[in-house]
């Protein structure tokens, strides 16, 4: 028998452990199931690969037994197993480096410390959050000698030979007083299915259960020993595609989704090389609920190796795929990487990368109704991509859908320069919060005269902010239509020669409206209107409006300019009439109505509505 003592971190870890008010103690099955499991690859691996080890019909196992009488829970594998060198190395030591710099991290400070705990699973030590001692019995694979390994977590273990039959490791937990519940069948079901359902092994839980068998005097209750296993034991993930058919797919999205039916579509990738990670990731036909709320909950779990380690970290994919469902299991992450590691973590970021890149070809590749769904639900999301993920903004772009005044329901950017000029190579829009008043639009008139397509962008909150910021797309222009001159308009002379023409009209108006309205000018825009109001875009307050919306403030006033038409019969007789009251009334008529056709409100509508019957009355 040999007597060692613990290295100085390990002594401060168990301590602590043993001393902090944890309140996810839990957590230690999910630790010594994950390690039987890595047990089990390790031999698994050589037993495929070394001849010494053939094993034929070896079969990996995870048992977990409960004794109540003896208030033990006991946690086994027929894995690789451990020889005296390896329990002194890999238990009596911190080898990895995770759980060194956490303990290099331990301040003394109890409270704070144990907070660290939750951030990061510390393996086979966190067994003393639940443990009075320890024995580990094991074996190691291709040995004759096996050990036990015991400990009460306060700075030293013991190390003695025993004798086992198979190679493996088995872990017998004295349970402290208070931590009983782990013996209740239930709760140790609940909490394996919770966290290693997905173990590619079978976990057999044995416990003892009361049974009554007879009547009346014969009647006889005794304890029966029970044997289940309690996991489902196949990662789906981890499955090859051959292997698997749609309906399986589906059940696992039911099941990780809770939703009913099928997705729209799924993706399951597996990726080998330098690094080695599968994901499988699904895009529901109907928006989850609660993506438009703040404390929307994530759709993808983490999975190390196949070990669940996380379903809330919203930094696996961007938030703009906050719709998509799903997991992502590395072969390559520590399992025990805490919340702040994963953030920074390149391996994550590199799967990060790759699945946005995967789930967007998906998306593109969506055709009919498909296409159409996926545009009805998830369109806003995909216009907060283009602002947020500027590597993946020209896909987006190609995934992006608008409305047009082409034609009814949405088109793709593609779609648009399809028919657009390809000599100009510029993509028009106008941004409003009502598709049947953006359609309707004096702004779109000249537009429409000269068959041109334009953009509706509805989604005003949102639009308003993206849209300016995209730029271009495959070298088209994208062009607000308020801001620019209208197309085919007139030469430089003949518009010069037009505005002199109404310059006195012109500035009448002007003078009716006062501050109401920044300049009167003659358009090019308008062919059956009147007249037309538009945002000053050269007002400094224009640029600020985006930065204002984006904060989800309420936007400056900006400046407004009319615009009049000059080729209008109204337009024309308006120049020569000399009544002034019926003038002033009229001014103000045509620039109230040009702003209710933007959806701008008149200013004072009991006025407006007098002066449309004023010169309704003076018209009879
Ligand atoms: P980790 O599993 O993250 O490496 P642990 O502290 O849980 O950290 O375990 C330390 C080491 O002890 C493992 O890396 C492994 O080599 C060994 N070990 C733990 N449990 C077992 C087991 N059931 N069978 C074989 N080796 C084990």
């Amino acid at each position: 028998m040999a007597k060692h003592q613990f290295q100085t971190e390990i002594g401060q870890l168990l301590k602590l452990m043993a001393h902090s008010l944890y309140s996810n103690k839990e957590i230690f099955i999910r630790e010594l199931v994950s390690n039987a499991s890595d047990a089990l690859d390790k031999f698994n691996y050589i037993r495929l690969t070394d001849e010494q080890f053939k094993e034929a019909d070896w079969k990996g196992k995870i048992f977990i037994g409960l004794d109540k009488e003896d208030g033990s829970l006991t946690i086994g594998d027929n894995g690789i197993g451990m020889n005296e060198e390896d329990l002194m190395s890999h238990l009596g030591t911190i080898a990895k480096s995770g759980t060194k710099s956490f303990v290099e991290s331990l301040t003394g400070d109890a409270k704070k410390d144990s907070n660290l705990i939750g951030q990061f699973g510390v393996g086979f030590y966190s067994v003393f959050m639940v443990a009075e001692y320890v024995d580990v019995i094991t074996k190691r694979a291709g040995e004759t000698q096996a050990y036990k390994f015991s400990t009460d977590g306060t700075g030293e273990y013991e190390i003695k030979p025993v004798t086992k039959e198979e190679h493996g490791t088995i872990i017998y937990i004295k349970l402290k007083s208070d931590e009983k519940e782990f013996l209740d069948k239930w709760r140790t079901q609940e909490v394996v299915k919770k966290y290693s359902n997905h173990i590619a092994y079978p976990i057999i839980l044995n416990y003892s259960q009361e049974e009554t068998t007879g009547e009346g005097e014969t009647k006889e209750t005794k304890m029966v020993k029970k044997s289940e296993q309690i996991n489902a034991a196949t990662a789906l993930w981890t499955l090859p595609k051959s292997e698997l058919k749609e309906e399986d797919y589906i059940e696992f999205y039911n099941t990780i989704a809770h939703e009913d039916g099928a997705p729209l579509c799924y993706l399951h990738n597996r990726v080998e090389g330098a690094q080695e990670f599968t994901t499988l990731f699904y895009i529901p036909k109907k928006a989850p609920f609660d993506i438009y709320r703040a404390d929307y909950k994530s759709g993808v779990k983490l999975y190390v190796k196949r070990v669940f380690i996380t379903d809330d970290d919203k930094e696996l994919l961007p938030t703009y795929l906050r719709f998509v469902r799903g997991i992502i299991d590395s072969e390559d992450l520590p399992l025990n990487v805490s919340r702040e590691i994963l953030q920074e973590n390149r391996i994550l970021a590199n799967i990060k990368q790759n699945s946005v890149k995967k789930i967007l070809s998906e998306i593109k590749k969506l055709s009919g109704e498909d296409a159409v769904t996926f545009a009805e639900q998830y369109n806003k999301l995909i216009k907060e991509g283009i602002y947020t993920d500027y590597t993946n903004k020209e896909t987006l772009l190609e995934i992006v859908r608008y409305k047009s005044s082409a034609q009814e329901g949405v088109v793709s950017l593609d779609e648009y320069i399809s028919r657009g000029n390809s000599e100009k190579k510029e993509i028009y829009y106008i941004i409003g919060e009502n598709e049947k008043a953006l359609r309707n639009s004096p702004l779109l008139e000249a537009y429409k005269q000269s068959s041109i397509e334009v953009l509706i962008l509805d989604d005003k909150e949102i639009d308003e902010i993206v849209t300016p910021m995209i730029g271009e797309f495959k070298e088209w222009q994208f062009k607000d239509i308020t801001t620019i001159e209208a197309p085919e308009s007139k030469t430089q002379e003949e518009k010069e020669e037009i505005s002199k023409e109404f310059k006195s009209l012109t500035d009448k108006i002007k003078s009716v409206l006062g501050d109401e309205v920044k300049e009167v000018k003659t358009s090019t825009r308008l062919t059956a209107s009147p007249s037309c109001v538009l945002k000053d875009s050269s007002d400094p307050m224009a640029g600020m409006a985006q930065m204002f919306a984006r904060m989800g403030q309420e936007m400056p006033e900006i400046p407004l300019i009319m615009e009049i038409n000059p080729d209008h019969e109204m337009i024309q007789k308006l120049n020569h009439l000399e009544d002034e009251n019926l003038f002033s009334a009229i001014s103000w008529v045509l620039f109230d109505s040009a702003k209710l056709s933007e959806g701008l409100e008149p200013k004072d509508k009991v006025l407006f509505a007098q002066r449309v019957a004023e010169i309704a009355n003076k018209a009879l």
